[in-house]
């Protein structure tokens, strides 16, 4: 379970602080595909970072599994982060590497053995249907398999939890139908926690359970997405 308690961040300090979440409350329930829905520059992304401490809150808290994060630092930074996977809009993954050793990357951070690291790596490929790609160079791969590395990348430490920094928003809309069903496998069938953000609506009634509307840092409305997008 992820709550956010009477959170607020700022940007800037003294006569240049600026806020950019006021005040926000929400708990997101183990097994959910959450989504937070709004327009660029509305807090999104500055609040689902709070979530793995890329960005501290300002004030209030955030609690993961009934555990304060808010204020973690050094070793159990790391750990919490271990079981937050995360992926982006432009798949940040390294250039330089194979597809195989993107995803085998957070494996060698936590000095699993060789052989772990590679059965373990294969076993993902093959999860999210990239068999046969492990020694391409992310460069070699369409903008939809790249998304496909990352994810794979993001599993590789079993998290319960996986952030989506506008994962579909580089790609076309058949890519990304194939991406959001890949995300709802990850939820249904390993259950993982899917944490959306999303500036596409129809994003949001494809793959979300719930959405919360994000507007100048508020929640303006959350609900069901069938309720809140049923037409009277
Ligand atoms: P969204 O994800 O909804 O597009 P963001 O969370 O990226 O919104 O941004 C919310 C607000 O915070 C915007 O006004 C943005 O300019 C500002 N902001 C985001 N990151 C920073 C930063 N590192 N420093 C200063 N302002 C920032
Ligand atoms: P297989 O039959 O190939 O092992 P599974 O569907 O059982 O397929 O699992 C696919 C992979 O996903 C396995 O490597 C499994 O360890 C891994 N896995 C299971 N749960 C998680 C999780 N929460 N996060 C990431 N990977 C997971």
């Amino acid at each position: 379970m992820i709550q956010f308690d009477h959170l607020k961040k700022s940007y800037g300090t003294g006569a240049d602080a600026h806020e950019v979440l006021h005040d926000i409350n929400l708990t997101i329930e183990d097994g959910e595909v959450f989504g937070f829905l709004g327009s660029s520059g509305a807090g999104k992304s500055t609040l689902v970072r709070t979530i793995n401490l890329l960005e501290r809150p300002t004030e209030g808290k955030v609690i993961i599994d009934g555990a304060d994060v808010s204020h973690v630092s050094g070793r159990d930074l790391a750990e919490l982060r271990t079981k937050i996977g995360m992926i982006f809009q432009d798949f940040n993954l390294f250039q330089q590497r194979t597809v195989l050793r993107n995803v085998t990357f957070p494996l060698e951070l936590a000095h699993r053995p060789k052989a772990q690291r590679i059965e373990r790596g294969r076993r993902l490929l093959r999860l999210v249907g990239l068999e046969g790609f492990e020694d391409r160079y992310p460069s070699q791969l369409s903008g939809g398999q790249q998304q496909r590395v990352a994810i794979a990348r993001a599993l590789a430490n079993e998290p319960k939890i996986m952030l989506c920094d506008e994962a579909t928003s580089a790609l076309d809309s058949t890519t990304t139908v194939q991406i959001l069903d890949l995300l709802r496998r990850i939820n249904r069938e390993l259950g993982v926690t899917l944490v959306i953000i999303t500036h596409s609506l129809s994003v949001a009634r494809n793959i979300c359970d719930r959405v919360a509307m994000i507007d100048g840092g508020n929640i303006v409305e959350v609900g069901e997405t069938a309720e809140l997008f049923a037409n009277p």
